[in-house]
């Protein structure tokens, strides 16, 4: 019932209150004033209260690694580029500092994003070698590749529950670092338990952005834009990310998710501001920088979402965490899908290993289990996709793409 409950609601979302495949009254009759039709005129939203106006798609730079992508996509039109501490070991902030030394710095937004030190993968709960001192060392290393004075936006990354947001030594090292003038606004980035995030982003009243996961696929879609219609009233800049729900529905890469139809869909809210997909290639990025011009789905692109949204499984782990009470070893298995899905969605075994590592595992934690009584959510076959994912961690990095 609740299944079919989360579909009728994407649906309808999609289609509209009828639920005809072919609806004439589309989602966002509402919100025609959103719509430009100007090929010439993009469209923007206002990032909250920060004062900042964004295009509706800016970009994940979290696997690119050519430079000419990043000036292309700012001839564009494409201003917000959002990196990371940890992506490519530091190498991405490098490459962005090195692209876009030379131009106005008040004519690009940047963010990026910094682990607090400890953080119990099954909790969420942040552990006590966190420290501000170390969070803000790394945001001054952020700094220095990054060849700026300033980000633009400053996320604590990668929290999920309430207890990690409202943690007084994160809170006090992103207030320092906007006094220190080295993050113009400050946010935190989620993906798992983000409405938990999203209500206590609100509680702080510290921060003013979230980046969040969001996408048709979200079994607790219905919740995501409450929460997020919630911190946009109190003016909380909203920016998107995993839009494209891992972009494959298999393992095999056979049965492309429609990423532009899927992109589409979450900025059909106007709650949203901005979204960060990853940009890997040309194409891609005419791809989504085409939809700062037009909004509008068509006809087969809602169709598409429908269909898609009825396939069962996928790539893309809700971060329910519905299983994890099961394991006999408490693995962190949301973040081991994650790494699944970097693997065969995104075709990035480094990220993947990446997040493997970070998780202290040994090669595959399911080998000496006798009997596994974990069920997902999903009908995922969770012990395989462990053991399929885990043999990343024997191949040395250079060998990995
Ligand atoms: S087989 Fe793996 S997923 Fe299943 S209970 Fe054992 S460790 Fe957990
Ligand atoms: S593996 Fe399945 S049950 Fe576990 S968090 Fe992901 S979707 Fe939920």
């Amino acid at each position: 019932m609740e299944e079919y409950n989360r579909r009728t609601f994407i649906k309808k979302s999609i289609l509209g209150g009828t639920g005809a495949l072919v609806s004439s009254s589309f989602l966002y009759n509402s919100h025609a004033q959103n719509i430009i039709k100007n090929e010439n005129t993009i469209i923007k939203r206002k990032l909250g209260k920060t004062g900042i106006e964004l295009p509706i798609v800016s970009y994940g730079v979290m696997r690119a690694d050519s430079p000419a992508l990043l000036t292309a996509a700012l001839e564009k039109g494409i201003v917000h580029f959002d990196t990371a501490h940890t992506y490519q070991g530091g190498n991405n902030e490098e490459m962005i500092g090195e692209v876009f030394k030379d131009i106005p710095r008040d004519s690009i937004v940047l963010s990026t994003k910094i682990k607090p030190e400890e953080i119990d993968r099954n909790t969420g709960e942040i552990g006590p070698a966190t420290t501000k001192e170390v969070f803000l060392e790394r945001l001054d290393t952020s700094l220095k590749r990054l060849k700026t004075d300033y980000v633009d936006i400053l996320y604590v990354h990668a929290l999920s529950s309430r207890n990690a947001v409202l943690h007084p030594e994160l809170l006090e090292a992103v207030k320092l670092a906007k006094k220190q003038g080295k993050a113009r606004h400050v946010g935190v980035s989620t993906h798992k338990n983000e409405p938990e995030v999203i209500k206590a982003v609100i509680e702080s009243g510290v921060y003013e952005v979230v980046l969040t996961a969001i996408n048709f696929k979200q079994d607790h879609y219905k919740e995501m834009k409450s929460a997020i219609a919630d911190a946009a009233n109190v003016g909380i800049g909203i920016v998107a990310m995993k839009t494209m729900a891992g972009g494959f529905h298999d393992r095999e890469r056979t049965k492309p998710i429609n990423c532009k139809a899927a992109l589409k869909f979450v900025l059909q809210d106007e709650n949203v501001t901005t979204s960060i997909p990853g940009i890997t290639n040309f194409d891609q990025l005419n791809m989504n920088a085409s939809i700062n011009y037009d909004l509008t789905m068509t006809e087969q692109e809602k169709i598409d979402l429908v269909l898609e949204d009825k396939l069962e499984g996928g790539l893309y782990c809700q971060g329910c965490e519905s299983c994890k009470k099961h394991c006999t070893k408490s693995l962190p298995i949301p973040e081991i899908m994650r790494a699944y899905m970097y693997t065969y969605g995104y075709n990035d075994s480094k990220k993947a290993h990446e997040l493997l590592m970070s998780l202290n595992l040994n090669d595959n934690p399911c080998s000496d289990c006798k009997n596994c009584s974990v069920s997902c959510a999903k009908n995922f076959n969770v012990t395989k996709k462990i053991t399929d994912v885990m043999r990343l961690t024997k191949v040395p990095t250079e060998f990995l793409s």
